[in-house]
């Protein structure tokens, strides 16, 4: 079986659509979606409605913009543009759209050797994994081999290695190639982040996502070019803060 996986995809419809199509030719059966579906960008309704309507089985769990749009954090923390975002999305949402989000699990969803969460095992809405040293520390907060993470919107995969010598663990980062699938098979376990469809963070502005090919146990990273200007100028129209605009053409 593949599986689709979709990660923070921040109301970006011209990039869900992108990555939509570009996955078609996998034949995946199900999608697992790492959260923050909405926030940031101008498509939040259609961005559900895409996911709702989608013909296969859908997993997925609540992120922290998913959150604060549902008034169950305090935007306090967030900076001034992803708040105005957050007040826009707000006034936006169709009801049962955000009757959708509140039915989202804030804990993390475990799919056979998976754990599906968004910023940690430790702390599912809030932890960010940007460095080895966090992502050993999560290794003992999950019993599966695997765990899915997003938030960081940064493709990456922590490995966890055994030291030959000293028989110590320790935790190290690879950045996945769209030219190269990781072998799932083997003896170490590993968090793994497919990157952001909406709003990548990694100086590639195309958009990330990854597919889970369960049979041959590979993680297969994949890119895709979108039509960023036409987010642009929905944001535009939308009255969006120029900086959360700007920052698509970087991805960053
Ligand atoms: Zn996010």
């Amino acid at each position: 079986m593949r599986v689709l996986i979709l990660s923070d995809i921040h109301a970006n419809l011209a990039a869900l659509e992108a990555v939509l199509e570009d996955a078609e030719q996998f034949d995946y059966e199900e999608v697992w979606c790492l959260g923050d579906v909405v926030g940031y960008g101008p498509n939040p309704n259609e961005c559900i409605e895409q996911l709702r309507r989608l013909p296969t089985r859908l997993v997925c769990v609540a992120g922290n913009h998913d959150w604060a749009v549902l008034g169950r954090l305090d935007i306090a923390d967030f900076n001034l543009e992803a708040r105005q975002a957050v007040e826009w999305t707000r006034r936006q949402l169709r009801a049962d759209h955000r009757a959708w989000l509140e039915e989202l699990p804030d804990y993390p969803l475990i799919r056979g050797r998976f754990t599906i969460t968004h910023g940690s095992p430790r702390h599912p809405i809030w932890e960010y994994i940007l460095t080895p040293s966090v992502a050993h520390s999560n290794f003992e907060y999950f019993d599966t081999p695997y765990c899915l993470v997003g938030h960081t919107h940064v493709p990456v995969i922590y490995q966890l290695v055994q030291d030959e010598s000293d028989k110590r663990e320790h935790c190290r980062a690879l950045v996945p190639t769209q030219e190269h699938p990781i072998a799932l098979a083997g003896p170490h376990r590993l968090i793994l982040n497919p990157g952001s469809v909406g709003q990548p963070r990694d100086s590639d502005p195309r958009a990330a996502y990854a597919l889970l090919d369960l049979k041959e146990e590979l993680w297969i990273h994949r890119r895709v070019a979108y039509p960023i200007e036409l987010t642009q100028a929905r944001m535009r129209e939308a009255g969006l803060p120029e900086r959360l605009i700007l920052r698509l053409s970087y991805g960053w």
